[in-house]
């Protein structure tokens, strides 16, 4: 029993005196490299992290088809009845969601899997509780959808395999709680692998284990968490994917992923200088992600470094999703000797990584730390993570 599980059962137990049926989890994920290529039906490289968010669920034994949810993050639980469900999701374009934003989640992943499954769902009861950070670009969202929908498939005899369960995850954040978020973060979370990152196409959503080899080659991956919140239901996020959406409609493609580096100068013709270097972000973004899973299998994770630090730079400059805080952890992590270093998640705060040598982690960690206190930043949470298992039933 982990710490994390232990307090998911007690918080089912003060829910409802009960002891749950089951415990599911799923992970958090750092993203190798490939971002914001998700929505642009291009390719990525996450991996799954040790941080799991745990749901301890029980059927309701007095037969009463209502859904009850619980977090160790909100004061009181939400509860509603199965079948109106789907009177309140989907939320209208631009509404703030029926239920607590928080409970969107696990609830928006009840209404979705109940839909795509074809099941009517029995009363349920569910505790959550995590160790995933939050709102740290880690995907504790992903993590939440994951571990319901995993509990969710075998309560309800849904049936679904581990993709058609990311397909629920991802309908939840953006039609329940009304995140426009791509695919990657729930196929990261269904489908991780120990020490492997999970290469996905996001047009056909084909994904494969590519071996990482990190802690095997002495190296060591180190999340920088800037502790600079992020939200991906406002703002930045949505004019990213708009502009995106405008240039792929200039170069008369379905997406971007249609765009090639040898289009880029006619791309660079055609359009407006912004609307072009969000373009050039994610053309050459997808590029670096091929290179990424092919320089990894012919020379092995220590000669990845320099696509992680132009992946960094193409997002500073040309997709301008980083911040202040992320970019000092990235230049300081490099000279203090990182392999490479990039942001990771979505962008406008949250983590960046890098990849270290493993008996540099004290060195690196040091340098962080003080770079943020000399700028005047708040301090950063700083930690190591290996590729680690996906969703599933843990007990
Ligand atoms: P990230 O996925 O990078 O952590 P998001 O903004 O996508 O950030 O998702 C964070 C949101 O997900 C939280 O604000 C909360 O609404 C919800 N959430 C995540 N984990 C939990 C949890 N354990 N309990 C309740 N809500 C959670
Ligand atoms: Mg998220």
């Amino acid at each position: 029993m982990t710490a994390v599980n232990d307090t998911a059962t007690t918080l089912f137990a003060e829910l409802t005196g009960r002891e749950p049926d089951g415990l599911w989890s799923a992970p958090g994920r750092v993203n190798l490299i490939g971002e914001h290529t998700d929505y642009n039906d291009g390719f990525v490289l996450p991996f799954a992290i040790p941080h799991r968010t745990v749901a301890a669920v029980g059927v309701r034994p007095d037969g009463v088809g209502r859904v009850r949810v619980a977090s160790t993050f909100a004061a009181e639980p939400v509860e509603v009845a199965i079948d109106e469900l789907d009177r309140l999701f989907p939320t209208a374009a631009g509404a703030e969601p029926a239920v607590p934003e928080w409970a969107a989640y696990p609830l928006g992943v009840a209404w979705a899997l109940a839909q795509a499954a074809g099941v009517a769902g029995t009363g349920v009861d569910i505790a959550i509780a995590s160790d995933v950070p939050v709102g740290a670009g880690l995907s504790s969202s992903a993590a939440i959808e994951g571990a319901t929908a995993s509990a969710l498939n075998d309560l309800w005899g849904a049936g679904l395999d581990r993709t058609a369960l990311a397909r629920v995850g991802r309908r939840a954040e953006n039609e329940a709680v009304g995140a426009p978020t791509g695919i990657m973060d729930q196929m990261a979370t269904m489908l991780g692998e120990r020490d492997a990152a999970t290469f996905l196409d996001c047009r056909s959503l084909e994904a494969r284990p590519v071996p990482l080899r990190i802690a095997e080659s002495g190296l060591a991956i180190l999340v920088m968490d800037t502790r600079v919140a992020h939200a991906h239901s406002t703002g930045g996020y949505r004019e990213r994917r708009e502009a995106c959406e405008r240039g792929a409609a200039i170069m008369g493609v379905p997406s971007l992923r249609d765009v090639s580096v040898a289009d880029l100068p006619r791309a660079e013709e055609l359009m407006d200088d912004v609307t072009f270097r969000r373009v050039r972000h994610v053309v050459t973004e997808n590029q670096r992600v091929l290179d990424t899973v092919r320089v990894l299998g012919e020379k092995g994770p220590r000669a990845i470094g320099e696509l992680l630090v132009a992946s960094h730079a193409s997002m500073r400059d040309d997709f301008e999703i980083s911040v202040p805080e992320l970019d000092t952890a990235v230049d300081t992590a490099l000279s203090a000797g990182a392999i490479g270093a990039r942001m990771t998640g979505g962008g406008f705060g949250g983590a960046a990584i890098a990849l270290i040598e493993a008996d540099a982690e004290r060195a690196v960690s040091e340098a962080v730390t003080a770079a943020f206190a000399d700028a005047g930043f708040g301090a950063p949470h700083i930690f190591t993570v290996l590729p680690s298992a996906g969703a599933g039933r843990d007990a």
